[in-house]
């Protein structure tokens, strides 16, 4: 059986990605620093899983990390764990540095002595569609270059670059993924499609940033954590892969078809509510995925149709998930400048 580390596996993109390991029979190894964005909520369906274990750990941390490291001795390093919150990285870009730089050259450092005693390992550093930029028109494939607009997206590049570096320099068995954005169960509702369901179920109103034709590329949650597995497999040492469902869609369209949803379950007064835009906002990201497609034969399963509802469903019958959330945390403005 393969023992697999998942970084950040107390978030949203990482506690679905150990749900689908632990299903398809790993055993995994869950380190995460604890931040606001983690929640226990989110890995109560398989704590208790006999296969699955968590270690409390800053990446930053060199001895704690090297130990825990040294000792599962993992087949496959998923590194997760990172400071997401491009709002937040405007208003304190100081964390972003710390986890999304520093951790990852850290944990770089460890997984360099760790290959010397075990050859058939390796990392996959998951990353974003951001570090493209601004993408106005067309998709953006793996030999696009790096423009980031955010702090947030700019900590994701410099990690994603020295990713790179440590595979051209060192030889180590390193793999980057960008990644379009996630939707799903167990997302911070700091985030536009669990804060829109957050404030339909709340009667609050739906704040959307500037004139709401942003237009973001969505993907289910679990068709990523699918890509993920099957580039763990199959991709290639040192390549780059892009992992998007194709499908753009705005912000008012994600917040319209939303409220579309919500009237036919429950009973909400919430309008849209315009509110300043985010400065240096990003209008559009659109990523070309079809090296994934072709090379590992990979395509998203879910719609957009389907996944909303999903989506919308689970935060319903999961209200106990916000009870672990700071409500500062949820409701708070941030990303202005003052
Ligand atoms: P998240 O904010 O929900 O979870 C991140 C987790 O990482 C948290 O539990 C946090 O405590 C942990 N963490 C942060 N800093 C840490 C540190 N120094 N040491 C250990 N743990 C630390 O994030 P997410 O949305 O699940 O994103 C996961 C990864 O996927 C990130 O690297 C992100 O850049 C990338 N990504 C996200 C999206 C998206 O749409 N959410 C899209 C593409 C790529």
């Amino acid at each position: 059986m393969k023992k697999i580390i998942v970084t950040g596996g107390l978030g949203f993109i990482g506690s679905n990605l150990i749900k689908l390991l632990l299903k398809k029979k790993y055993i995994v190894l869950n380190i995460d620093k604890i931040t606001y964005a983690s929640n226990f909520y989110n890995v109560k369906d398989f704590q208790n899983h006999k296969n699955y274990f968590f270690n409390k750990c800053d990446l930053n941390n060199f001895k704690l990390l090297n130990s825990i490291i040294t000792k599962f001795k993992p087949d496959i390093i998923f590194n997760l764990a990172a400071e997401t919150h491009v709002d937040r990285s405007i208003d304190s870009p100081n964390a972003f540095i710390k986890s999304n730089i520093l951790g990852t050259y850290n944990l770089l450092e460890i997984f360099k002595n760790f290959y010397k005693k075990k050859k058939k390992t390796k990392l996959i550093h998951i990353s974003t569609d951001e570090v493209y930029g601004d993408i106005l028109k067309g998709r953006t494939n793996e030999n696009y270059p790096y423009k980031p607009s955010s702090p947030y997206a700019a900590s994701k590049a410099s990690s994603d670059h020295l990713v790179y570096s440590y595979y051209r320099t060192f030889k180590l068995p390193l793999i980057i993924t960008n990644c379009s954005n996630n939707y799903g169960p167990r997302q911070h509702p700091e985030k536009l499609i669990p804060k829109i369901i957050f404030n339909l179920i709340n009667g609050k109103n739906l704040p959307i940033y500037g004139n709401g034709k942003n237009s973001r590329e969505w993907i289910y949650v679990n068709d990523h954590c699918d890509a993920l597995i099957k580039i763990s497999k199959n991709g290639k040492i040192g390549n780059f892969y892009n992992i998007g469902s194709n499908k753009n869609i705005t912000n008012i369209e994600i917040c319209n078809t939303l409220i579309n949803i919500a009237k036919k379950k429950i009973v909400t007064n919430s309008k849209i509510e315009y509110v300043k835009d985010r400065p240096g906002h990003d209008f559009r990201y659109a990523l070309d995925s079809q090296k994934i497609i072709r090379k590992l034969k990979w395509k998203p399963k879910t719609t957009f149709k389907n996944g909303i509802k999903k989506t919308f469903d689970w935060y319903l019958r999961n209200l106990e998930y916000y009870k672990n959330l700071s409500k500062k945390d949820i409701e708070l403005r941030l990303g202005i400048l003052k």
